[in-house]
């Protein structure tokens, strides 16, 4: 009979929220086929408040999942054993408090093997438990066996590049050991009823040095990589702050949360909080883009959860192309940019379609048409201010339409695209062209009901340069002009003087005399002879 055979392993129940409770469950299936390994017992361990206590429930500031509930989901995960250390001042869970807990339990109680879910709390209160055990401590494994009367653990080493085998040392009573929640599954166990044992924690004497001030739930916008539906992550591979760039531009062509590996992280070209991996975040996106990334285990480890994995890699035996659903075998400083632009043509095409639709109520009830209006402007993170400006509207106007109050023309999606550097050709319809070429002709007509223009270019109100003669009576102002547009313009005065205001600045021109300027700026005209002051204007929209 081996010197192990009927030993307990212990898996140490994270309690902090219902995600994290579900990397326990996942370590309790190997730590159950460990135990059946050996004949030995599985058991868990719970640090908390009294599970009576009314407020005993997992991840009080956000959903709520009691305490109970997971005992009972301990027990139908295998657990023969369940020991719930209580005390009302373990419901904040503290590292040094909860190892204290767990160290004089293990001292007690002497089990082979004490298994944590990897998680930056599971990490720290196995490391101050196995110190103060004196035990050994296998860090960040992703795999173990019983071999004969010890345990192996499997760890990535050198940068996840080789695997390694680790083991106790000869001898050992009781081993600590973090493991990967994503290399297992939960798995349910029916039949094995597990004992309860609630354990009161008497005479818990606060560790000296820490005090805390206060605690608070994460706040909701450092969540939105963990929570989007969309991730597109950068690694070394794009070489560059400016190559980590393109991942960020396609990200928002999607409208996608960016991550990045520890390279990009180490080099500041992206903020520590985007770090995704093992000790970084475990992102659960639909759809999950890998670009220039190798695939360490450390690194997957917090992707796994992906829906669909799509990887971009020049090489094609780069372990990412492991774990991917689609792979692309590119270099993705020339592979990005193409997808990019193919991904606004397709999200301005989406647009379209939803516009084609017309009925403000339609978009509003179906397909959300001001719900992606303002769900592109995040992700472009312009102000509503930023798009008006870009497309030639009023932020009144752009929040009617996020608003689903109104329903823009084709001319404002062509603006759009123009802001997002998507040329219209590419995603407009035969139909759609039509109807720009009517709006335009619409609004051409509508202005020159208004003045004394001469269409010196007939049918110029569908081309991008015009020309027209203006006649202002004398010692009168030309009307305004309550027209902007982007582009240049031009005036020559043919006859009279011409009093013209850009800006704040007045300009005198006499006959022969002439001007070019910016249409976007502020213009008026007035005639300051006795005559008629006529004028030939060119202009040039965009
Ligand atoms: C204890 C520990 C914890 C760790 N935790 C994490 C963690 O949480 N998250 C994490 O990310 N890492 C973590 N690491 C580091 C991890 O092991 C890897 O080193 C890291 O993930 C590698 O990042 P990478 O894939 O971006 O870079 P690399 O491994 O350098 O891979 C770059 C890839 O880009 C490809 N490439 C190069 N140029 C191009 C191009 N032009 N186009 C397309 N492809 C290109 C290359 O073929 C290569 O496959 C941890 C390491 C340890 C030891």
């Amino acid at each position: 009979m081996s010197k192990i055979s009927g030993k307990e392993i212990w898996v140490y129940i994270d309690l902090r929220d219902q995600r994290l409770f579900g990397f326990s469950l996942n370590v309790m299936a190997r730590a159950r086929e460990l135990a059946d390994a050996m004949s030995g017992k599985m058991a868990v361990v719970f640090i908390c408040s009294p599970v009576d206590d009314e407020s005993s429930s997992i991840s009080r500031d956000q959903e709520c999942f009691s305490i109970s509930d997971a005992v009972s989901e301990c027990i139908s995960h295998g657990a023969d054993q369940l020991y719930i250390f209580e005390n009302t001042r373990l419901a904040v869970p503290r590292a040094d408090l909860y190892a204290t807990v767990l160290s004089n339990a293990v001292q007690e109680r002497s089990p082979l093997l004490v298994l944590f879910a990897l998680t930056d709390f599971c990490r720290e209160v196995a490391a101050r438990s196995a110190c103060i055990c004196n035990a050994g401590l296998i860090a960040d494994c992703v795999d173990l066996r019983i071999s004969e009367d010890n345990i192996i653990a499997t760890c990535p080493a050198w940068g996840g590049d080789i695997m390694s085998e680790i083991t106790f040392s000869d001898g050992f009573s009781t081993g600590f050991a973090t493991v990967q929640p994503h290399s297992f599954s939960a798995v349910e166990v029916k039949g094995k009823p597990g004992t309860i044992e609630r354990i009161k924690v008497d005479n818990l004497i606060m560790p000296k040095g820490l005090k805390l001030l206060a605690r608070s739930p994460e706040p909701k916008e450092h969540r939105k990589l963990e929570e989007a539906d969309i991730v597109v992550v950068g690694g070394a591979g794009l070489g560059s702050i400016d190559g980590f760039g393109l991942v960020r531009q396609f990200a928002a062509a999607i409208g996608g949360e960016v991550g990045a590996t520890r390279p990009p992280v180490l080099q500041h070209w992206v903020n520590e909080d985007q770090l995704i991996g093992q000790t970084g975040k475990t992102v659960r996106p639909s759809l999950l883009f890998s670009v220039g990334t190798s695939g360490a285990l450390q690194y997957t480890a917090g992707i796994l959860e992906s829906k669909t994995i799509v990887a971009i890699n020049r090489d094609r035996d780069a372990p990412i192309f492991q774990v991917a659903d689609i792979g692309v075998i590119a270099d993705a400083k020339i592979f990005v940019p193409l997808l990019t632009d193919k991904a606004k043509q397709s999200v301005m095409r989406n647009l379209a379609d939803v516009l084609g639709k017309g009925n403000v109520n339609d978009m509003a009830q179906d397909t959300g048409f001001g719900e992606k209006i303002q769900k592109l402007r995040e992700s472009q993170n312009w102000s509503r201010e930023t798009l008006a400006k870009a497309t030639g509207q009023s932020p009144e106007f752009i929040s009617q339409v996020e608003t689903n109050e109104i329903s823009p023309p084709v001319s404002f999606l062509v603006r759009l695209a123009g802001a997002l550097d998507v040329d219209p050709g590419t995603f407009l319809n035969k139909e759609e062209k039509n109807i720009l070429r009517d709006q335009r002709t619409q609004a051409f007509i509508k202005r020159t009901l208004n003045y004394s223009y001469e269409t010196l270019t007939p049918e110029a109100e569908n081309s991008h340069l015009r020309s027209f003669m203006v006649t202002i009576e004398s010692h009168h102002d030309h009307k305004p002009v309550a027209y902007k547009h982007e582009g240049e313009e031009f005036i020559y005065v043919m006859e009279g003087l011409l009093e013209f205001t850009l800006g704040n600045k007045i300009h005198k021109l006499k006959k022969g005399e002439s001007i070019h300027f910016n249409s976007d700026i502020p213009h008026k005209l007035k005639s300051l002879s006795n005559e008629l002051t006529k004028c030939l204007v060119t202009l040039y929209t965009l």
